[in-house]
């Protein structure tokens, strides 16, 4: 078993792999137990509210595998989708057959399971994907009522951010169109092996009872990346092809996108024709 807590032996277990750590993965392992226990509990007390107990939990980036012991306490079957090949010879021997292993990028991997429904996404993921791991759950046909992340702080102010204020971005309209978002506690960085320079935030993300469809959702998406992409600029100059949409949602073209909501950028993307060519873009 491996001793999640102490660096001097996960550098021996990496060595006597020959493994070393990669940066260009974001590997900052949990070496925290009380960090580890709380997340397990967020899960855990996110899993009860379910009401069938059936599904599997998913792990993104399982690493060593810190937070993966915490989720076989769950006793529900657990998969995990992790990019190192070298980590992946680690999770074998130490997990057995208890877990489902996926090779490679999930962005990639994911695809393989893309109308599964597991119970649970969970993951300390790599800083340099995080968002756009994000972004292709919930743009995929994959239905998952909760998901649990540590993620930097200031990507979870980005995800959870209120209409009007700095941090709101077209990721928020895509992830509040989907999910409410609760920053659930933050974890310094003496947790992680390596130490990240920045701080980290374990959100919750429940999802919302009437969910857009994944062809409404790529359409909001589309739009709201659109018009944030020149923030500054007003909706008649971003969204131009898309004025009668805003007419015909009462919505001000002299506004900017912060000034709009989720459900606002919903509405607009319910006008646009379905085959609209710009959807997929
Ligand atoms: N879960 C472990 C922990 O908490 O100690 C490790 C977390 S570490 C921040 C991120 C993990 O994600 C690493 O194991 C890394 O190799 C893996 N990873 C990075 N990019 C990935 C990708 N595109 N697909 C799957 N796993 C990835």
């Amino acid at each position: 078993m491996v001793n999640h807590n102490s660096t001097s032996e996960i550098r021996a277990l990496l060595e006597t792999y020959g493994l070393s750590l990669k940066k260009r993965f974001g590997q900052n392992f949990l070496i925290d137990a009380g960090a580890r226990r709380r997340i397990g509990a967020t899960i855990h007390d996110e899993l009860s509210r379910q009401s069938a107990e059936i599904g599997e939990v998913w792990e993104i980036g399982p690493g060593i595998g810190a937070l993966t012991a915490e989720l076989l306490a769950l006793n529900r079957p657990v998969r995990l989708f992790e990019i190192d090949h070298g980590l992946i010879r680690v999770l074998r021997d130490q997990f057995g057959d208890s877990v489902a292993i996926e090779e490679g990028d999930f962005v990639r991997t994911v695809a393989a399971h893309e109308r599964a429904a597991p119970a649970a996404i969970v993951g300390n993921l790599p800083y340099y994907s995080a968002s756009s791991m994000v972004a292709r759950i919930i743009e995929s046909d994959l239905s998952v009522p909760v998901m649990v992340f540590l993620v930097q702080t200031e990507l979870a102010d980005r995800m959870e951010a209120s209409v009007g204020g700095k941090d709101y971005s077209a990721l928020s309209v895509l992830v509040q169109s989907h999910y409410t978002v609760t920053s659930a506690f933050h974890i310094g960085g003496a947790a992680f092996y390596p130490r990240p320079r920045v701080g980290s935030t374990v959100i919750v993300l429940r999802a919302l009872p009437d969910r857009p469809s994944r062809s409404v959702s790529l359409r909001t998406s589309y739009i709201a990346r659109r018009a944030f992409g020149q923030r500054r600029k007003t909706l008649r100059n971003t969204l131009r092809p898309y004025l009668a949409a805003l007419e015909a949602e009462a919505i001000d073209p002299g506004l900017r996108p912060e000034q709009l909501t989720p459900a606002q950028f919903r509405g607009i993307a319910c006008r646009v024709p379905e085959n609209s060519p710009e959807e997929l873009q």
